[in-house]
């Protein structure tokens, strides 16, 4: 995840971390922040970097990611990362960027229409670089990122024919929410100013719910409704499954009004997540902790880091 903002919605959450809890009970987890790839959409506003990486953290374990069993560290903490992003962008031809749809988008949207950098179009080589290093079987995401992750077994397979066997051919391992909708019924982003955070309140995910895109067709209460495309019973089928059949049935048959229909979603998924509310408080009020978690994974993805490294420079004969 990347610590633009210090903290993570619930896209970040269901489509990724929620699946990396349940992959710890059975996979060795390494759970990165980030903090370079910020700098290309936040080269002025550097200052936020390391706080907002800090408040991710703080989401991870509040989540239920378990620092004794999972790395949970920032990135820049591991100057492999570098290292391999060089090496590996040597073997990127610049074609294989240039067709990343997420760059074309970035780049239209920086921020006071700054030129793209260097940095932003080699991006998903650092992601590729972030990954590899671990030699992972496979890496949890939302569906959005699998376009990164294809390019990531592409460089991988070009270093490999290059060099020798070094690096796996890595798994897109997607959640059960591969794509989360936000309250305005685009894809949940916190570019777009449509979503909720694990961090906002009980009253503020209300007040953005109650503001939700729910059927423009809807308009009286027992007008029929059309449950795709709606925001709310999006938030249903995520947050209150075992009644989102008869959210359904009612909907379409016109027997349930759309304010009635917000305050079970808005009470399910307050209820959803509380305990992982009520974890973040309580890590928000130990820093030193975060910070110790922090340094302790930095250190235990360095020996592993630093091993690939090893292998990665003895491949090319840069021993
Ligand atoms: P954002 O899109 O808000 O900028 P990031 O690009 O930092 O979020 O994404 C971090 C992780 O969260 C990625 O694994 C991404 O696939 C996942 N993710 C982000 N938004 C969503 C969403 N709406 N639905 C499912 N997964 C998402």
């Amino acid at each position: 995840m990347q610590p633009t903002q210090p903290q993570l919605h619930l896209g970040n959450l269901e489509g990724a971390l929620r699946n990396w809890v349940r992959l710890q009970e059975d996979y060795d987890l390494y759970c990165c922040i980030v903090d370079w790839h910020a700098l290309t959409t936040m080269i002025e506003r550097t200052q936020e970097i390391y706080e907002n990486s800090i408040g991710i953290a703080t989401d991870y374990l509040a989540a239920g990611i378990d620092p004794d069993r999972s790395v949970i560290f920032i990135q820049s903490q591991v100057k492999e990362h570098a290292e391999l992003y060089l090496l590996l962008s040597m073997v990127t031809p610049l074609g294989w960027l240039e067709r990343v749809p997420t760059y074309k988008e970035k780049r239209d949207s920086l921020e006071g229409k700054a030129e793209a950098s260097h940095g932003l179009l080699g991006y998903p080589v650092l992601q590729a670089a972030d990954i590899l290093l671990y030699k992972p079987y496979g890496v949890p995401v939302g569906k959005d990122q699998i376009p990164h992750l294809e390019l990531t077994r592409e460089i991988a397979r070009r270093f490999n024919h290059l060099y020798g066997d070094t690096f796996p051919i890595i798994e897109n391992v997607l959640s059960d929410v591969p794509i989360m909708m936000g309250i305005d019924g685009r894809k949940m982003s916190k570019s777009y100013d449509n979503a909720i955070y694990i961090a906002d309140d009980e009253d503020t995910t209300a007040k953005k719910m109650m503001g939700a895109f729910t059927d423009p067709l809807k308009i009286r209460k027992d007008d029929p409704g059309h449950p795709e495309g709606c925001a709310i019973f999006h938030l249903h089928a995520v947050y209150n499954k075992s009644n989102v059949a008869t959210v359904e049935v009612e909907c379409r048959a016109g027997q349930r009004g759309c304010v009635q229909c917000k305050k079970e979603a808005i009470e399910a998924v307050n209820a959803a997540l509380r305990p992982i509310r009520e974890r973040r408080k309580e890590w928000e009020r130990n820093r030193e902790g975060v910070l110790t978690v922090l340094k302790e994974g930095a250190e235990r993805a360095r020996v592993v880091a630093s091993e690939t490294m090893m292998e990665a420079r003895r491949a090319m004969g840069l021993p």
